[in-house]
Parts: C-alpha cells; structure tokens; sequence
C-alpha cells in the first residue's frame, strides 16, 4: 500500500489528537508514515502513534526546525517527499499546519486541498469552502497531494502499527532560517479542552446578555466536557475573551455536538461550526435561521432552557 505522510502536532513531547485522527483516516487511504518535527520526542509519544497505526515515524527533532517560525518543518516535509514518494501528504488544516501546506506545496510543485473535513477513494476531499457555505469534492491533479484536513473531522480508532523509527537529519536553509521565534509565552490553560479540538462545545451569543451570564454557558459546557466558544458579538461586546470567538474571523470548529445559545446563526458565524456533527440551537426568536441548520433546537428563553439542561446532565452523570 502506498505511504502516507501525516505531519505530527505535539505540545511539549504529547501528540494531539487531531494527528490520532490523522492517522485514523491515512489508514483509509494507504500506509500511515508520521512525521515528528522538532524536539519532545519520546518512546511513549512513538507508542501512542503505532497505536494508531503509524507503521514509520520519521523524527526531525533537531532544536532548529521549532526555533523557526514554520519554514523548516516546509523543508524537512518536502525532503522526505522527494525520498520516499508517499502517495500524500496529510496534515491538521491548523493555522501553522496549513502554512506549511502551502509552503510545502511551492516547494514540491504540487497542489494543495485545505479546510477538508473527509477524504476518500481517490484521495478525492470533501471541503468545505466559501466561508462554509458550500461543500465541494476536490482531488489534488499536479504532483503529491498535501490536504489539511479539520480537527474533530474523524473519530479516532486504535489499531496497531509497527511504528518503526527512522531518523531523519535535514539541514534548514538560510531561508528558513529568516524567521526566529525568540520567545515562547505558555497561555494559561483551564480544564476544558482546547477550542479547536474538542469533541463537544457550547457557544453563547448575544443572548447571553453579559458577561457574568457566560457562567450559564460555562456550567453546561463544564457539566459535558465542553469547550466554551462565542460569537463575534459576545466577543466585540467584552462579554467573553476574543480567543473563543467561533466563526469566519474566530476559530474554526467541527465537533461531533456544538451547542448554539442565544446566537442567531449569520453566516459568518456558520462559516465556523457548520460542519459540526450534530448541532443544537436554544433561540427564543421561532424563526432564527440558527433552527433552518440545527439537528435539534429549542425555542425558549436560554437563560430557563440552558441550566435545566445543565441540571439534567449533571443527574444523569
Ligand atoms: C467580515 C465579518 C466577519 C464576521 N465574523 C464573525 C465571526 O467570526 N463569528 C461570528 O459569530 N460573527 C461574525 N460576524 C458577525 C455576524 O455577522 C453576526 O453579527 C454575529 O454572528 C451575531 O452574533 P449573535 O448571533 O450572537 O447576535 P445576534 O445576531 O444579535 O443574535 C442574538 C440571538 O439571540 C437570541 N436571543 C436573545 N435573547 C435570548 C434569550 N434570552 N434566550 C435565547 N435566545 C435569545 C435572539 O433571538 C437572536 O437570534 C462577522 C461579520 C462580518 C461583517
């Protein structure tokens, strides 16, 4: 089976679980070969990628593919491209992720496919473009196709893989070397997972109210395991911080459950959550174009439906 490159996120040594999905969905379509670049590699970060199937790992861990920006990792890819011939090349459609896609499509003169949320026969992708409005099939005609595929696209499913390990020493050129990362600032992290990767989240809107409503909106997402997220409107208005904004200018999402409070549904905020599994809207407004997306929706007052819904959870846990 041909091999399929997927591009490893980690966070001080621990693999993310997008790669997990990465490599879940690289099983579909061929061998799954991951890459890990720069430092923080371990044996129990190798295992955790042979578990999900990774039969090689590739390890550039060399200290300068992390200190420049994104350009080395563009590199040491496009070196292991014109070595192995993998099939594709996969990667998280992250910010950072799909600017090395882009680089590393220059640098092999192949093209690229980002925002997928599937891949199937045919390395054919399903994207979702034009700000989420559209969903397109795309397959990649020039040289090897790189696809960034969206967090929470795949379920995660184990199954075991050699994940046999192969050094890699790729030397960063001095164009690479154009920009260094001279400082790194550790954001504080709460207890909920991160925005873009999590499987459940529950954003407020304007309905909301206030900023000391949002503690309504994080109790039910606290009561489910949830991310937090807003929209531009809470955001603008200072009701919540604007990392967790949801939507064309914020944060994309596609969890397997996005909880929609108090927000309208403009397609500016669609263009971030649309592909979410299953979507529920609470919306005292019937004919909010929120319900004309939603799996399932309630028409009430949030501030009355969301801690019923807290309270209910919480009995059932
Ligand atoms: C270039 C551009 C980029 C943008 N990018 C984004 C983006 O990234 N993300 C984003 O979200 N928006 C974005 N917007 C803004 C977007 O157009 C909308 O203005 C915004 O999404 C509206 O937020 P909202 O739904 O919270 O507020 P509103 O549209 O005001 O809707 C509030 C909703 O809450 C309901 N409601 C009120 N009180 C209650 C209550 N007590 N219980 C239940 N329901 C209640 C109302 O019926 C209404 O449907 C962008 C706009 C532009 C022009």
């Amino acid at each position: 089976m041909s091999e399929i490159l997927v591009l490893v996120e980690h966070v001080e040594g621990q693999v993310k679980k997008v790669t997990l999905e990465l490599l879940t969905l690289a099983r579909t379509l061929g061998t799954p070969s991951a890459v890990w670049a720069g430092p923080g590699y371990s044996a129990e970060a190798q295992a955790k990628l042979a578990e999900h199937g990774a039969e090689k790992v590739y390890v550039a861990d060399s200290a300068d593919i992390s200190d420049y920006v994104v350009a080395p990792k563009a590199e040491l890819l496009a070196q292991l491209v014109s070595e192995k011939s993998p099939a594709a090349v996969l990667v998280a459609a992250t910010a950072e992720a799909k600017e090395i896609a882009g680089r590393l499509a220059i640098k092999i003169d192949s093209g690229v496919l980002t925002d997928a949320v599937g891949v199937g026969d045919g390395l054919v992708a399903d994207q979702s473009i034009f700000g989420g409005g559209v969903n397109v099939h795309s397959r990649v005609t020039k040289g090897t196709p790189i696809i960034a595929v969206r967090p929470n696209a795949t379920p995660v499913e184990a199954a075991a893989g050699a994940g046999t390990e192969e050094r890699v020493s790729v030397t960063v050129s001095d164009a690479a070397r154009a920009a260094r990362v001279v400082e790194r600032v550790k954001e504080e992290k709460g207890a909920r997972p991160e925005l873009t990767e999590a499987a459940i989240v529950v954003s407020g809107g304007r309905g909301v109210g206030s900023a000391e409503n949002f503690a309504v909106i994080e109790r039910l997402a606290d009561s489910l395991g949830a991310a937090v997220g807003a929209s531009r409107a809470a955001t603008d208005a200072g009701w919540y911080p604007h990392q967790f904004q949801v939507g064309q200018t914020g944060k994309t999402v596609s969890p397997q459950l996005y909880i929609a409070a108090g927000i309208s549904g403009a397609i500016q905020h669609r263009a971030g959550m649309q592909t979410a599994k299953t979507i529920v809207a609470v919306n005292k407004d019937p004919e909010a174009p929120i319900f004309e997306l939603a799996d399932f929706g309630v028409v009430g007052d949030l501030h009355q439906v969301v801690p019923q819904l807290t309270d209910e959870i919480s009995k059932r846990k």
